[in-house]
């Protein structure tokens, strides 16, 4: 029988104390993996209004995690569509400096003439540099640097806090959302990249070294007074969480006591989708990782949160005398 667990209602006990080898104590689950779940219909009836927008335009936030490979480009990608899809006007930004990958998932490699290096050095305007996706013309791409190049001397935070400005000033009107892909690790691009954000997006994956890594974000990003800090929870695997081989989602928060707005599961879709270059969000019939990006994006919008529930636990095999009733 499900069980809702109350979560504590101001839970910060993460830090890195807690972060001890992982020790099962529950069987947990979210909600978008219940068997029955009603997600496609939820998912269907959803685009029939557009949510409200919660807080003020442009609201500018960083997907970041600390930890490299655990789904911050394909989330930024993924997220970003769907809140176009909802009809919100969004550009992403690929602050990934040298190693940039946003264009390949979007598709849009081939489009990127001019980054935001050359906009600042004037050898372009800013609006030859924004790449709009033909699929959906409210999204944007645009891209810090050329890939394999380095962050020209003297380039930081300030050029994304003029980015910002600009993009609240430009004649076809303030965008609703600026995603920035933050490149992993906590160095001068992970400044850069959170310099303009004034809310976060903080994707990990249920393992300690991503969670230690998460945890060290979390206390940079509260230090340069970023307070609305989300998780997105990525490549989970029930199967291994009930074979208490995986740590729970609800594992997860209690660690990093942070509201959660979404929850992702290991799906080979998304593998595919990243090498055809084409967002999973976009895939028909739906994936469920789709699903659960397009309900993280309505969380968004909204400033909502999800719940981690507990689940039943699978039926304990039964030996042989169980046959006689023992
Ligand atoms: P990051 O930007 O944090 O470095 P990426 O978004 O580039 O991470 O993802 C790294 C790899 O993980 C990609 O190959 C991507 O396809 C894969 N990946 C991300 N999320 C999932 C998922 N939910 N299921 C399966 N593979 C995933
Ligand atoms: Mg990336």
């Amino acid at each position: 029988m499900l069980t809702l667990k109350p979560l504590p209602a101001n839970t910060k006990p993460s830090l890195l104390s807690s972060l001890t080898p992982f020790r099962p104590k529950t069987q947990t689950l979210t909600k978008p993996f219940k068997p029955h779940s009603n997600l496609a219909i939820q998912s269907v009836l959803q685009w029939n209004r557009k949510p409200e927008l919660a807080g003020q335009t442009p609201r500018v936030v960083v997907i970041t995690s600390g930890k490299g490979g655990v789904g911050k480009t394909t989330t930024t990608a993924n997220v970003g569509l769907s809140l176009a899809r909802l009809g919100f006007s969004v550009v992403s930004i690929d602050a990934d400096v040298g190693l940039r990958n946003l264009d390949l998932l979007l598709g849009l490699e081939n489009r990127v003439n001019y980054t935001l290096v050359e906009v600042m050095n004037g050898d372009c305007r800013l609006d030859q540099a924004l790449v709009r996706d033909k699929r959906w013309s409210n999204f944007e791409l645009l891209c810090i640097s050329k890939p394999r190049s380095k962050l020209p001397l003297g380039f930081g935070g300030k050029a994304l806090v003029w980015l910002v400005e600009s993009l609240k000033s430009r004649q076809e009107g303030c965008p609703d959302f600026i995603l920035i892909d933050c490149p992993a690790g906590i160095d001068a691009g992970f400044i850069t990249a959170i310099t303009s954000a004034n809310e976060a997006v903080l994707v990990t994956t249920p393992d300690i070294t991503s969670l230690r890594d998460a945890d060290r974000v979390v206390g940079l990003l509260e230090c340069d007074g970023i307070r609305d800090i989300k998780m997105i929870v990525n490549r989970v695997r029930t199967d291994m969480i009930k074979g208490e081989d995986m740590m729970s989602v609800l594992d997860v928060q209690e660690m990093l006591g942070l509201a959660l707005l979404g929850v992702i599961p290991e799906d080979t879709e998304v593998i595919r989708s990243t090498n055809r270059g084409y967002p999973l969000v976009l895939n028909k019939p739906p994936t469920l990782a789709g699903l659960a990006f397009e309900q993280a994006a309505w969380r968004l919008v909204e400033q909502d949160s999800m719940k981690a529930v507990m689940v039943e636990e699978e039926p304990k095999k039964r030996g042989f005398f169980s046959f006689f009733g023992v």
